[in-house]
């Protein structure tokens, strides 16, 4: 099983992408993740997408199909896997076709609507230590600037900045979302509305994977066994 989720910057598909993990076993694969970790590590493929991804725009597709194929030819992924982040543009999602085929796939499109979106990003903050998410008010009520799991500084991500934000939007409105046609076509397409608490919006798309998928629980059962 191939879950994609899609939906604006923002929107939830990390957050919902682990409890997704947590409940059915499957990896969770960030494009994302993946190149901000290329980036930190100072790789080759992590100097070239920088500068593309601190302006809002997309890194190339050949620099993201090489990352997530040789993500997704790892042992973990044999049983099925969730894409956050990827694909990202119709070009990438035949890419995808390409590089993992025969897999059955479902798409799950978390909705929020723009100015929700800059809201939450503009308030956003990742913690240095373990990496979790952050809203400001939140954070700031527990213990200003640290991470109240790990006691990590919380920074802002370069592209959480707002002038990139409203590029990041523009970017996702002009290429990203040709693909709700392309899997509306192949019937594999599922709108979740993203507005609403975390676990609202998880039962959401709880409802929807178990409807659509037959046997999704035996099936994570049998990959988490792997
Ligand atoms: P968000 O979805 O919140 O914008 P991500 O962490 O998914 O953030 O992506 C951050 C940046 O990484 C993007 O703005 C883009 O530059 C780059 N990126 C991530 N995934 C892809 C992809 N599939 N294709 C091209 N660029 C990508
Ligand atoms: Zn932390």
């Amino acid at each position: 099983m191939r879950i994609i989720l899609l939906g604006p910057p923002g929107c939830g598909k990390g957050t919902q992408g682990d409890l997704i993990q947590g409940k059915y076993g499957f990896p969770r694969i960030s494009s994302g993740d993946l190149l901000r970790d290329s980036v930190q590590r100072g790789t080759p493929l992590g100097l070239q997408a920088e500068a593309f991804m601190n302006q809002g725009e997309l890194v190339s597709d050949d620099v993201v199909v090489g990352m997530i194929q040789e993500r997704i030819g790892r042992e973990d992924c044999q049983g099925g896997f969730i894409l956050d982040g990827f694909p990202r543009t119709v070009h990438q999602a035949e890419r995808l076709l390409e590089i993992d085929h025969g897999r059955d796939e479902i798409v799950l499109d978390i909705r929020v609507d723009d100015q929700a979106i800059i809201e939450r990003l503009s308030a956003r903050r990742i913690c240095s230590g373990c990496g979790s998410i952050h809203t400001l008010r939140e954070a700031a009520a527990k213990e200003p600037g640290a991470c109240h799991a790990c006691g990590g500084s919380l920074i802002q991500r370069d592209d959480d900045k707002s002038e990139v934000i409203q590029r990041r939007l523009k970017v996702y409105r002009t290429q990203t979302t040709p693909l709700e046609k392309y899997y509306r076509e192949k019937n594999v397409y599922h709108a979740v509305e993203g507005q609403g608490r975390i676990e609202e919006i998880f039962a959401r798309i709880e409802a929807v994977l178990e409807r659509s998928v037959p046997g999704l629980a035996l099936k994570a059962e049998a990959s988490a066994k792997r």
